[in-house]
């Protein structure tokens, strides 16, 4: 039976959904060859390099991942990069139909004095970096303040805070990078305060995260009730609300009643604050913030300003899409139709939508662009696929060189009582695919 050539570019989730997806809607008359091209020497995307290393549970979808790898309509192509390898041109001549899933991986920029100061960092450098990828190794992160910021009251922002917070002692059965571990445990940090520029009512934490906080044994987690109540008050005024904010509202308020026992290592969420300035004299010694004020419903400013004195700041306010030669970007994602591009391309996952949602998310959003890739579908072509495009020498990671990578961490990992030691080294992660 003839069948369709399928490129997806990026091996995150969106990509292993949307693969899962084209798998699905195979029938006697339908059916679909994969290939999955990755930039990195490994799959997962953000489940690698991007959940939190205390989150085990989430990464536990990579187990689905693989299942879907084992398919034997499906290949991967790994250390193979979208406009140095193989161009989006030569991609969409030598496949039925290519689906763009390259995420969003650009930290965006607060915009304000002082931000390229030493150990101003944008959460986009200092995730990758404790979670082993191999490109963010040498991300220069000083923890030798007490105080940490990190801007943005969101999930991202929560995990960078949570990370810095903790006793690393905690972080020690997880997969977090080597390299990060050993940072952590010198780290003199014991202050960590999340800045969200509106009230607890326009947070954009999940209640799961934020149940997490009170479960934290070795930190002290506060936020002022004051603004809490302040925030019960406005969401009473909204009159219908939305279940997931009566859940994060709930919790936060038990977060700020909770008895503070006097831990030395704190964690703060300080709302309705917008930085203005970093301040230092070559590395970050200080953050200005404007104080805000809820008025009907809307975030204004106030004249009142303060400061906090920190050697850190990490901003966690959103990501923006890569540019690759042939793909227009604006607001930060790929420009698309309901995940459509131009003629047989398309887009998936955050590329398609900008950076939001959970990794479960990325299924339906994934199944819905399948669906409509289906509906466009036209004869199969006449084509080779990526085989004929690539170099001949270029040294691919494949499914089987993975695999190898995978046991080897994993098998360490058992020695050293953890899920997996992760290579951080790009050529150590070739060599092992090779062994
Ligand atoms: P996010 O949820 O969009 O949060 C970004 C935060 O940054 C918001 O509080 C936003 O405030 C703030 N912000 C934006 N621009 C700002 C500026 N110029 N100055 C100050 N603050 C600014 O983004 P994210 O945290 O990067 O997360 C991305 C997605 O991944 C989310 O859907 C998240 O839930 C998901 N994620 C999930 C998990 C998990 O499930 N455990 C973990 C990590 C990430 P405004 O609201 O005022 O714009």
């Amino acid at each position: 039976m003839p069948f369709h050539r399928i490129a997806i570019v990026g091996a995150g989730p969106a990509g292993y959904f949307t693969a899962q997806a084209f798998q699905k809607a195979q029938s006697n008359n339908l059916s679909f060859a994969i290939d999955m091209i990755e930039r990195l020497p490994t799959p997962w995307g953000l489940v690698r390099s991007g959940v939190a290393p205390d989150h085990q549970k989430v990464k536990t979808v990579s187990k689905v991942f693989e299942k879907i790898a084992k398919e034997p309509n499906f290949r991967l192509f790994a250390n193979v990069e979208l406009g140095k390898h193989v161009s989006l041109k030569d991609l969409r001549d030598q496949y039925d139909v290519v689906v763009l899933a390259t995420g969003a991986s650009i930290g965006r920029k607060l915009g304000i004095r002082g931000e390229e100061l030493k150990n101003s960092l944008s959460a986009a450098d200092f995730v990758p970096w404790y979670n082993a990828h191999p490109e963010f190794v040498d991300v220069k992160v000083d923890l030798s303040s007490d105080t940490a910021v990190v801007i943005g009251a969101g999930n991202v922002s929560m995990d960078t805070a949570r990370i810095l917070a903790i006793d690393p002692a905690e972080l020690e059965p997880t997969d977090v990078a080597d390299h990060a571990l050993a940072k952590l445990k010198q780290s003199n940090i014991r202050t960590v305060i999340i800045c969200g520029r509106r009230g607890p009512e326009h947070a954009a934490f999940t209640a799961p995260e934020l149940r997490d906080l009170l479960k934290l044994k070795n930190t002290e987690v506060s936020i002022d009730p004051k603004q809490i109540e302040e925030a019960i008050k406005h969401i009473e005024e909204m009159g219908n609300v939305e279940r997931d904010l009566k859940n994060n509202i709930e919790i936060m308020k038990t977060i700020a009643e909770t008895e503070k026992k006097g831990l030395t290592r704190k964690l703060e969420i300080k709302f309705l604050t917008t930085p203005l300035e970093i301040k230092g004299s070559g590395k970050v010694e200080e953050i200005v913030f404007q104080k805000n004020k809820v008025v009907r419903g809307k975030v204004v400013a106030t004249n009142e300003t303060f400061s906090v004195k920190a050697g850190l700041v990490v901003s966690a306010i959103g990501y923006d899409s890569i540019e690759y030669p042939g793909i227009s970007i604006e607001r930060g994602r790929i420009i698309n139709i309901a995940g459509h591009v131009e003629h047989n391309v398309y887009t998936v996952g955050w590329a398609k939508r900008g950076p939001t949602g959970v990794i479960g998310t990325n299924k339906s959003d994934s199944t819905d662009v399948v669906e409509l890739i289906i509906e466009n579908l036209k004869e199969p072509k006449a084509c080779e696929g990526i085989t004929a495009l690539l170099k001949s020498g270029h040294e691919v990671i494949d499914q089987i060189a993975w695999g190898k990578i995978n046991a080897s961490e994993v098998i360490s990992g058992e020695i050293a009582g953890k899920p997996r030691v992760k290579e951080a080294d790009w050529k150590q992660l070739i060599s092992l695919g090779r062994s």
